[in-house]
């Protein structure tokens, strides 16, 4: 039922106000065929709107079914409209994009019906009107009739109680109009039909009833209702069906892609476009993963070779770092008669509390060395403790000066042999000092064989793990130095001499001497190395001058007879880091055992020399060398040697560690003569470590490592700290930074690239917006929410979001393959990598991205007026 009690429309047009109804009064039947005549302006389209739910009145009652509609909310509207009323246009108003069977599903698509459904019934329809074989037609193949019957088909689909038609002959010529008026007379056989006019044959010759319009009222009516039909429409319960109208979101999605689809090419460029923004932040991101899960594989390889150690004496970098920070600020003096005087004492004394607070001593106890015993043992794979025992001044060989004279001389007395030998020649001689620091050739090995052999692989023999044993460890090209071996007295002097010869381009090079390219193994572990003990090494001195010279240092073994005291050492094993080992925990060198050290410390600790240190008190050093006018003062010995047929015969030598800086400055000024220091240290006296290296299992057990030692520190505020040394995360920590900062700034840079593809995805959706404004007021007119007219347009912006995602993380998977295709030649791993779940949060940014971007422009499109958008051509 439809009754129209005093119904008036304002428009405002600027300031004015203009009444385009007037109070119109009107009863209509549940089934008649009326036609509204009038001319151009009179109101015609403004009623007709009305009763359809498309535009709301000013003033007055509408009621339908029983319900007065100044209650109706928005939804109620759109339900009116999609089930209860069928609109056909003038202008017939399809959808072009779509094909005629899915411009007539569209009113059940917004009731959400299914697609089988609606199928069946769109077909139907289409069939009642007489295009069975358009179906699949798009309506810019189709005539006027021909478009004509599709509205009417989509206009009934619903099966609605109204059929509102505007003019719908208006552009059809007199034969299809008739056909049409014929099909619009057959469809108000079973319901109510009002059809706007101007065409007065028209009306005449199909409607039951005809209602003149003018300027806003009605003129005359033909066919009013009588008082009796009135009562009876008015007792009219009013039905209550439950009814809906609303598309799902699969819909939308759907009638968005079939949009997306029709303008293809523009929304691949779209979508491409829009996919440069995620690109560049995801191959930064992609670079920053791969270069960061390059350096923690880098980190983790270098573990073995790096690791944490607790030294005597430590730098402080806390204090450094602090240090350097601060500036001193000094104010400019401007006093005119005056000058300022410079505070520079008061700087230089500063400055030098402050980097004197960036050493700092530690204090290792056995305490600490057990505490530090104490840690988990999963945390770390070995524990060394280094006890720096010198042992080259116990260690004794067979030496050849040529082929076949030999003597058993000293590791230590042969470096100072080499050295003079060394210093023979002007090329070398400021270098002399500087090459024996250079080599480690003889150190203790850590105290556990797994470890050792989850890194090395044994060339020949096994590990060494009794005190008579060492082994050779070679560098990760299998090389030895022939420096080490030349101390170690693996080449005979001649051919050490010719060897420096050579290199030097020294025309006193003997040719017809071979120059050593290889060892065999044998011959490697075929040298015989004995151990002596302290009190027969070092001799006491019982003569006047022992106040100076305490003792004399046995080079070679002639000079003592005994020698059943000593322990002979065994080279039974040849290592070789493992193929995937770049940085082992060993340097390349000769190694003993922790056995032998124990044995050594046990062994020196009633040894005369330790005796003696202790007579002297802590950290008494004894110093050896030349003093100003030729005396010599220390531990000294004899030695000789002959350098190109010339011998040197008598001279003095030296006992203790050459001291570095004296070497420095004895590499600028080979004049002044070295000084060299003994500690009680070096010759075993010592049995606590003086500096212990953790090695820790891997990365993550690093951490728990070095928060164990923070412990140690932490758990008693007054405890000497202790200080320990990870040069590691240090220097990682620094690129870690720098990675950070540049991955910052370049996702910075990138981001304007992403602000400018939300930009143009805005604009572009506007543009949609602005092009299917004909198919929003389609859409409002079949009873579509403003919600789902937005919805339409955040689907697509959703869908082209979502192929700019897919292609950004496709091309950013290409990049990262070519990336590492090419760097993993010169680098030996991938730099780049893009893990699943990045590809998971780009993908969503860029949609989110997109859907923020549309949302203004879809706002737009729900907002628009329905009756303005079908007006819009
Ligand atoms: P008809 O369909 O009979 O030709 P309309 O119903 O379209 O006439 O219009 C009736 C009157 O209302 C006309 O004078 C028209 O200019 C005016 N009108 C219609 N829509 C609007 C509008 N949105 N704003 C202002 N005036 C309008
Ligand atoms: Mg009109």
């Amino acid at each position: 039922m439809l009754v129209l009690k005093n119904i008036k429309k304002e428009y405002k047009v600027a300031d004015t106000k203009f009444l385009a109804l007037k109070g119109i009064n009107l009863d209509f039947r549940e089934n008649e065929f009326v036609s509204i005549l009038g001319p151009s302006g009179s109101g015609k389209t403004t009623l007709l709107n009305i009763i359809g739910g498309l535009d709301h009145y000013s003033e007055g009652q509408l009621i339908i079914n029983g319900r007065e509609t100044s209650e109706f909310k928005e939804k109620d509207w759109n339900v009116y409209r999609n089930h209860r009323i069928g609109f056909i246009f003038q202008s017939y108003n399809l959808i072009p994009h779509q094909s005629v069977i899915s411009n007539v599903e569209l009113a059940l698509t917004i009731a959400g019906l299914s697609k089988e459904e609606r199928t069946k019934k769109a077909k139907e329809a289409l069939d009642k009107v007489g295009l069975s074989d358009q179906y699949y037609k798009k309506p810019n193949q189709l005539s006027g009739g021909q478009s004509q019957r599709v509205a009417i088909a989509r206009a009934l689909v619903n099966d609605p109680e109204i059929l509102l038609a505007d003019e719908p002959t208006g552009a059809l010529d007199t034969k299809t109009s008739v056909q049409i008026m014929d099909l619009i007379k057959e469809v108000a056989k079973d319901r109510l039909v009002i059809m706007v006019t101007h065409n007065p044959d028209l009306a005449e010759k199909y409607s039951t009833r005809i209602i003149n319009l003018l300027d806003g009222n009605v003129l005359d009516d033909s066919n009013p209702l009588t008082n009796k039909e009135k009562e009876s429409l008015y007792n009219k319960k009013p039905s209550n069906k439950k009814e809906q109208a609303k598309m799902t979101w699969w819909t939308t999605f759907k009638l968005s892609i079939q949009n997306l689809l029709n303008k293809r090419n523009r929304s691949i460029l779209t979508s491409i476009a829009s996919s440069i923004g995620i690109i560049g932040i995801s191959l930064v991101l992609s670079l920053s993963f791969g270069v960061q899960s390059f350096i923690t594989k880098t980190q983790e390889d270098m573990l073995s070779g790096n690791p944490i150690t607790i030294t005597k004496s430590a730098l402080d970098l806390e204090s450094m770092m602090s240090g350097m920070t601060i500036g001193e600020k000094v104010e400019v003096f401007k006093e005119i008669g005056y000058v300022g005087v410079e505070k520079v004492v008061e700087m230089i004394a500063k400055r030098s509390q402050q980097s004197s607070s960036m050493f700092i001593e530690n204090d290792i106890t056995e305490e600490y060395i057990n505490y530090v015993l104490d840690m988990p043992k999963e945390d770390y794979a070995a524990i060394y403790l280094d006890r720096e025992i010198d042992i080259t001044n116990n260690l004794y060989f067979d030496f050849y000066e040529n082929d076949t004279e030999f003597e058993n001389i000293s590791v230590s007395a042969l470096k100072t042999i080499y050295t003079s030998i060394l210093k023979e020649n002007e090329a070398t001689s400021s270098y002399a000092n500087l090459i024996s620091n250079f080599t480690n050739i003889l150190a203790e090995a850590p105290n556990n064989s797994s470890y050792i052999l989850e890194q090395y692989d044994i060339l020949e023999g096994k590990v060494a793990e009794s005190k008579n044993e060492i082994m050779l460890v070679l560098n990760s090209d299998g090389l030895i130095s022939d420096l080490t071996l030349a101390q170690l007295g693996y080449y005979n002097q001649k051919q050490f001499i010719n060897m420096i010869l050579k290199a030097l381009d020294d025309p006193k090079y003997d040719s017809s001497i071979v120059d050593i390219e290889k060892f065999s193994y044998e011959e490697l572990m075929n040298k015989k190395f004995v151990w002596y003990p302290n009190d027969i090494v070092f001799k006491e001195n019982n003569l006047p001058n022992k106040e100076f010279n305490p003792f004399y240092y046995n080079a070679y073994s002639r000079d003592f007879e005994t020698n059943d005291q000593g322990i002979e050492l065994k080279v039974v094993g040849i290592l070789e880091p493992k193929e995937h080992i770049n940085y082992g925990s060993l340097t390349s060198g000769f190694y003993y055992t922790n056995e032998l050290t124990n044995h050594i410390i046990e062994n020196s600790s009633e040894s005369k020399i330790v005796k003696y240190f202790n007579e002297k008190g802590d950290n008494y050093i004894i110093n050896s060398g030349k003093i100003n006018g030729g005396g010599e003062i220390g531990i000294t010995f004899k030695y000789s040697y002959n350098y190109l047929g010339e011998d040197r015969l008598n001279l003095t030598g030296f006992v203790g560690k050459t001291n570095q800086m004296a070497d420095m400055i004895g590499a600028i000024n080979p004049n002044i003569q070295s000084l060299y220091s003994l500690t009680k240290r070096d010759v075993g006296g010592e049995p606590l470590a003086s500096k212990i290296s953790i090695y820790p299992v891997n990365l993550k057990h690093k951490d728990k490592v070095t928060e164990y030692l923070d412990n140690w520190n932490n758990m008693d505020e007054d405890r000497e700290k202790i200080v320990y040394s990870d040069n590691l995360s240090i220097v990682f920590a620094m690129i870690q930074n720098i990675i950070n900062v540049i991955t910052i700034a370049l996702i910075g840079f990138t981001t304007l690239a992403l602000v400018v593809s939300c930009v143009m995805i805005a604009i572009i959706t506007y543009v949609s917006v602005v092009e299917r404004v004909k198919e929003i007021g389609v859409i409002r007119s079949l009873g579509g929410s403003k919600k789902d007219v937005s919805n339409l347009f955040v689907a697509e912006t959703v869908i082209i979001g979502l192929s700019a995602g897919i292609i950004a993380i496709g091309f950013t998977y290409l990049a990262t393959f070519i990336i590492n295709l090419i760097v993993v030649k010169s680098l030996g791993s991938n730099i780049a990598g893009f893990p699943a779940h990045y590809a998971i949060i780009m993908i969503s940014i860029s949609v989110l991205l997109t859907v923020i971007s549309g949302l203004i422009p879809s706002r737009s499109a729900a907002k628009k007026d329905p009756v303005e958008a079908l007006r819009t051509e």
